[in-house]
């Protein structure tokens, strides 16, 4: 459609096309460590096939596209049965239900407001980049860390609990945002306290309207 109509075609891609990498942070010039038979590998290979064809549309038909590579976002209006591991944690701790931590909790993510998400792909669709650029927020935490934190902001806190890592977890991701920065002159605003604290007056809010 987007070749018939000569209109830019814009990928939502991910960092899982990284997989469990072997290089950290990740750039865009990383090609990845995927299973490509594993629970995880529907999802990451069909990311990494749609890049291809993107690329293929833009080299042989000379289509318009844009490529981003989404790391972990997070934000009002998620939904709290996604199985995430954000919305998981607000859920279970407006529950008063223990925060199941998979694994030792010691696998890390970096986590990226959605504000900052949305203005990183609108400057991309601005620019003339082809490639693939990773959106996200540099600021790496451990998961472990990450229920902490979630935790912190309820006061009648449930307790943490460890249940198994799932097979192929990824045990550690972090953007390298130098090629958004540089091109895009981007980078994230919104720190994980900040947006922890929009997110979770959201999410409160939506409880107590539901429990009425
Ligand atoms: N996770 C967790 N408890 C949960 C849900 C997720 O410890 O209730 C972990 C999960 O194993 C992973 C991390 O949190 O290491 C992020 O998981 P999520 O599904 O949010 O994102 P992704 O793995 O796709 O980055």
């Amino acid at each position: 459609m987007c070749r018939a109509k000569s209109a830019k075609f814009f990928l939502a891609s991910t960092s899982e096309v990284y997989g469990d990498p072997h290089v950290h942070p990740q750039d865009e010039t990383y090609w990845g460590h995927v299973n490509p038979v594993g629970p995880r590998s529907c999802y990451d290979e069909a990311k990494r096939f749609a890049e291809a064809m993107t690329m293929a549309y833009h080299r042989f038909h000379g289509v318009e596209t844009r490529i981003v590579r989404i790391f972990n976002t997070y934000g009002p209006r998620m939904r709290l049965n996604d199985g995430r591991a954000l919305p998981n944690f607000v859920y279970q701790a407006l529950a008063r239900q223990p925060l199941t931590v998979y694994g030792d909790g010691q696998q890390t993510r970096s986590f990226c407001y959605v504000s900052d998400l949305v203005e990183g792909i609108y400057r991309l669709m601005q620019s003339g980049e082809h490639l693939p650029v990773n959106i996200g927020n540099p600021q790496e935490i451990t998961i472990l860390e990450f229920a902490g934190r979630i935790r912190a902001h309820f006061p009648d806190a449930p307790p943490i609990v460890f249940k198994p890592l799932p097979q192929d977890d990824p045990k550690r991701r972090c953007p390298d945002i130098s090629k958004a920065k540089r091109l895009l002159n981007w980078e994230p605003k919104v720190g994980l306290e900040e947006g922890l604290g929009l997110t979770l007056d959201y999410f409160k809010k939506q409880y107590a309207a539901a429990a009425k």
